[in-house]
């Protein structure tokens, strides 16, 4: 289930199984409570859309304030459409090259670095191995999933990590739904390679085109890398349906702007043990 929340102006969703984390913080924002105007009106996070810098900059703003997250906390990745996915260490710097960060998915067990996915239909999707606190964000849009992301994302967990699919929770946000998601032949046969295929994608209404669930083409996915099915859950919203309240690149006609969504490990709390010469206190 998703929960619907705001912090200062800002409103956000949230899933309740990765709420049932208490080590995380994670938000999946809509478009709302921004300074963007006209097609990026109004909580635009792209500087790449053609919208003012000094109002994307002024929306950073806003969310770092409203969670209360340093503003060079968040991690954005320039996502191309494949499935290259960043590893981050738990310490040292992240950034060893001065190339942009051309992925689509990030990992990490580093406490404090809010993890962000921007989109505007493609699916925002967030695993976490709730026993080893490591988190994933990936952008599943129809390339990356049709290039298995999500399984790769859960191999290169259970790799690195040692993470168990069993322990596993995932969480995809609004995005362009089964409704409103049309493709061509081209674009459908990108998942002939799926055995399941038809469980979705299916026949559209004109000739040559075809419908497109890509919440079920990921579900599928993590459920095929093993994650238990009462551990994946999805908001339901539909991106195009819901252009009021999320950006809609279908639904625009191609110019808008991008919704963030962002998790992040809590830092440890500061120990507050008091030491003491007292062996009476060791108890
Ligand atoms: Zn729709």
């Amino acid at each position: 289930m998703f929960l619907v929340d705001k912090k200062n102006s800002i409103a956000y969703l949230e899933s309740s199984l990765l709420k049932s984390c208490d080590f995380l913080t994670h938000a999946f924002c809509t478009r709302r409570g921004g300074s963007s105007r006209d097609d990026y009106k109004s909580m635009n996070m792209s500087f790449q859309e053609g919208d003012e810098e000094f109002r994307v900059l002024a929306n950073w703003d806003k969310l770092a304030t409203a969670f209360d997250i340093p503003l060079d906390n968040f991690l954005v990745l320039n996502q191309v459409h494949k499935d290259d996915i960043l590893v981050i260490r738990p310490h040292g710097d992240y950034f060893t090259s001065r190339e942009a960060l051309n992925y689509d998915a990030v990992v990490t067990n580093r406490p404090d670095l809010a993890i962000c996915i921007k989109t505007a239909d493609c699916v925002p999707l967030f695993i976490v191995d709730r026993i080893k606190k490591v988190i994933a964000a990936v952008h599943a849009g129809r390339s990356g999933t049709a290039m298995g992301i999500g399984a790769k994302v859960v191999r290169l967990m259970r790799d690195e990590y040692g993470s168990l699919p069993a322990d596993m929770l995932a969480a995809m946000g609004p995005c362009i739904g089964k409704c409103c998601y049309e493709v061509d032949t081209a674009a459908a046969q990108a998942f002939c390679g799926f055995t399941n295929a038809g469980e979705f994608l299916s026949e559209g209404g004109r000739r040559g085109k075809w419908m497109l669930d890509l919440i079920e083409a990921n579900r599928r996915q993590l459920a095929d890398s093993g994650l238990p099915a009462d551990n994946i859950e999805a908001s339901g919203l539909c991106t195009v349906c819901r252009k009021d309240a999320f950006f809609s690149y279908r639904g625009s006609g191609g110019i808008t702007g991008r919704q963030i969504n962002f998790m992040m490990i809590k830092g440890e709390t500061p120990c507050r043990t008091y030491f003491t010469d007292d062996p009476g206190c060791l108890h």
